[in-house]
């Protein structure tokens, strides 16, 4: 079993969870070839160590929130503020 924190209501196991995917910055829409749009949109990093990923806790407070996870151990740790 493994646990996530949720910053609202604590652990809880994964189950209550649904991955959103790994946290990127939204391009400006004004100023973004096609390409840009592309690669935003369908291409990940999917690295080897630390990753920033955005989490929906979809049976519990119905909250998005970030947190790093090891995707080796599945070890997480709240995100750092520099991020
Ligand atoms: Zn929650």
């Amino acid at each position: 079993m493994m646990l996530l924190r949720c910053p609202w209501c604590g652990p809880r196991n994964v189950t209550e969870f649904r991955y959103v995917g790994e946290k990127t910055s939204r391009p400006d829409p004004a100023t973004t070839t096609p390409t840009q749009w592309r690669t935003y949109l369908y291409t990940r990093a999917n690295v080897f160590g630390w990753t920033v990923e955005t989490w929906y806790h979809s049976t519990g407070c119905r909250q998005h929130f970030s947190v790093e996870r090891h995707t080796l151990s599945n070890r997480t740790r709240p995100v750092q503020e520099n991020s």
